[in-house]
């Protein structure tokens, strides 16, 4: 009898579940950008959920939940309802490193549904144009004779921007003294502006300012030159070989949400990654796109596993300070 009841309920949201994937979505869906309006995972989040709503019907709102490098704003996701009407945007740094580095209260792989990989973004090393330096070798130089330690803009101890000023202490030997901002939109303004000596940003968010001779450039951090922007050598050209760092993103969902509805929000991002015009927006902006065989929701969480037991440990032994 108790298992008849029990089958009869497991049927019955069974049947709810697939009737709610059949309507999805019948109204907007929130899109929880982690970081400032204007930076490079909110530039990633418009343009893509702008294509998005094409396939899916519906229009999806970009919402800027910042602080704490990200974590506050994938807490919102992992707090809402699990009915795809509320999608994480995230990276690297927030759905690797953070955990890591904050009590978070949440569990980035138990807590939340994968949905899909998204472009990466080699980062790029630059510089206000108050520092002399003409090249890598002459910047970490630079940097090594100062007295104090060089500023250095991120979004938050655990984003993109902070693990790639580790891997260069690591790297260089050179101490940094991090200036923590809600994303790296205000932390560009400030380096323009010369009230940080550097960063080590995600191309997207720096190019235009290098382009503009705003700020200086000194190297991508990959193999190889980025094609928007191919007068930028690479790490490995510059002197600082082996030197890469790559920030890839994607998208999640709350846990528990139905398996149809992830794999419609999956379609759709698909489909907006493989247009043209998309693919031409992100390149320009020195993205680089994800591999077609690696596109399935199973693919994200497989690669999120591997991210975590591969940087964690480097993380934890840095042991990063958080307020
Ligand atoms: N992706 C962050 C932003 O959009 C920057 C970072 O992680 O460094 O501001």
């Amino acid at each position: 009898m108790k298992k008849t009841f029990l089958a009869a309920c497991m049927a019955l949201l069974a049947f709810g579940g697939s009737a709610l994937a059949e309507n999805f979505p019948s109204h907007p869906i929130t899109m929880v950008v982690p970081f400032s309006a204007g930076g490079p995972t909110d530039a990633m989040a418009r343009i893509l959920s702008d294509r998005m709503k094409t396939k899916l019907g519906q229009p999806i709102l970009i919402e800027n939940v910042t602080g704490a490098a990200g974590s506050l704003g994938v807490g919102r996701v992992v707090r809402a309802a699990p009915d795809g009407y509320t999608i994480s945007i995230g990276h690297l740094g927030t759905h690797v490193a953070n955990g890591a580095i904050y009590k978070l209260g949440y569990d980035l792989v138990a807590d939340l549904e994968p949905v899909v990989l998204l472009p990466s973004n080699p980062m790029i090393i630059v510089s206000t144009n108050a520092i002399p330096a003409k090249s890598l070798k002459e910047l970490i130089a630079w940097l090594k004779a100062r007295p104090t330690p060089p500023t250095a803009g991120t979004a938050g101890a655990g984003s993109g921007s902070h693990i790639a000023g580790l891997y260069f202490e690591k790297a260089t030997g050179i101490k940094l003294q991090y200036v923590p901002y809600r994303g790296t939109a205000p932390a560009l303004t400030d380096l323009v502006a010369g009230q940080i000596d550097l960063m080590i940003d995600q191309t997207s968010n720096s190019i235009a300012q290098v382009r503009a001779g705003t700020i200086r450039a000194y190297a991508v951090t990959d193999d190889k030159r980025v094609e928007s922007a191919s007068d930028i050598p690479t790490t490995d050209e510059a002197g600082l070989s082996g030197f890469h760092m790559t920030l890839w993103s994607g998208l999640w969902v709350p846990k528990g949400t139905p398996k149809d509805i992830v794999a419609k929000i999956n379609a759709a991002a698909v489909e907006a990654m493989n247009d043209p015009a998309v693919r031409k927006k992100f390149e320009d902006m020195g993205l680089q796109m994800p591999p077609q065989d690696q596109l399935s929701a199973e693919a994200l969480g497989a690669w999120q596993k591997a991210e975590i037991a591969k940087w964690w440990p480097m993380i934890k032994a840095a042991d990063v300070k958080v307020d």
